[in-house]
């Protein structure tokens, strides 16, 4: 299991991004947890429990492959249970890669990982990835329903606990505007989703198995005024109850966060409030200037 995850088949699927294949990355990881379930035969990966997780990296260094320069360079930063934490920085500075290493897709090559303060190394590996729930930067929609898209991961998951986390995710209105409801199909031959919409119904997947802590890599693409407004508030409804971890591309998530880590090729420069930051950092300034967004957008996205 161990050296499974340090050959790492996901992150490579991950790289080719298509819709089907990112799907199956997620699927990849259900297929852990049945691992488990094999080497320890009548008991399954245990339900998730305690509060909102606290996260800590300590002087991590990592490089994807001895053949390659290093990525993070001594990446320090202190995270405690609940509220909502954003990561910024240019394009290139390692913020997806620090979720990669909390979900321990990779081993830092130096330095220790720390989820409440617990080296992932020493984690149960399905333990861990059950209180993680991961928003990956293009969400994936499988073919299917609403429905089951929603409860793939959480297939005991009650009509109340469904309803539930549709209002927090903003979907509410979603559904009541689809011709079949929860069981309109979505995806490649159905009903189409925007990116914002695909984005919550992402954060909604994860959010239905109450995980300790949500990683949530925020899309790139323009979202229209309502669909960033309802993601906001999305977020911010998803750190009243777990830790919330956001790579952020948009200043309207940003001025939300409780603090901001500022992220320049492969350290943390500076960590802050925004008010902080808008007068203390230069570089969060000029990031905060442009709205975040020439950060990462530099290809145009087709409209
Ligand atoms: P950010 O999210 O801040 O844009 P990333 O963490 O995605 O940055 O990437 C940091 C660096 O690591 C980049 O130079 C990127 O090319 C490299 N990188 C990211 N993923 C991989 C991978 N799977 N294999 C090799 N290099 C990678
Ligand atoms: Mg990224």
């Amino acid at each position: 299991l161990y050296l499974f995850y340090l050959i790492d088949p996901i992150s490579q699927m991950v790289s080719a991004v298509t819709e089907y294949q990112v799907g199956s990355a997620a699927v990849a990881r259900i297929v852990d947890a049945e691992r488990l379930e094999v080497e320890e035969p009548g008991s399954s990966v245990a339900p998730v429990t305690g509060g909102p997780a606290q996260v800590a990296f300590e002087g991590v260094t990592f490089r994807y492959r001895d053949d390659l320069p290093y990525v993070h360079h001594g990446v320090d930063f202190e995270v405690p249970g609940g509220g909502m934490t954003a990561f910024v920085g240019p394009s290139g500075a390692g913020k997806t890669t620090v979720f990669g290493l909390i979900e321990r897709f990779y081993e830092a090559t130096g330095g220790r990982v720390l989820v409440d303060g617990r080296d992932v190394r020493d984690w149960p590996l399905a333990e861990l990835r059950a209180a993680i729930g991961y928003v990956e930067q293009d969400a994936p929609v499988l073919a299917g329903t609403l429905r089951e898209n929603l409860v793939f991961a959480a297939p005991d998951a009650s009509a109340e606990a469904i309803r539930e986390v549709l209002v927090k995710a903003r979907l509410d209105g979603l559904v009541e505007r689809l011709p079949d409801g929860l069981d309109t199909v979505v995806g490649h031959r159905g009903s189409k989703l925007s990116g914002g919409e695909r984005q919550r119904v992402a954060i909604a997947r994860a959010l239905l198995r109450k995980p300790r802590l949500l990683l949530l890599d925020e899309a790139t693409s323009q979202l229209d005024a309502v669909n960033e407004l309802a993601l906001r508030d999305a977020v911010a409804e998803a750190a009243r109850e777990t830790t919330v971890l956001v790579v952020a591309h948009r200043l309207s998530t940003v001025t939300l966060a409780d603090r901001i880590v500022v992220m320049d090729a492969g350290k943390v420069r500076a960590v802050g409030t925004h008010a902080e930051l808008v007068s203390g950092d230069p570089l969060y300034g000029e990031l905060a200037a442009t709205q975040f967004l020439h950060a990462e957008s530099a290809v145009p996205q087709a409209p």
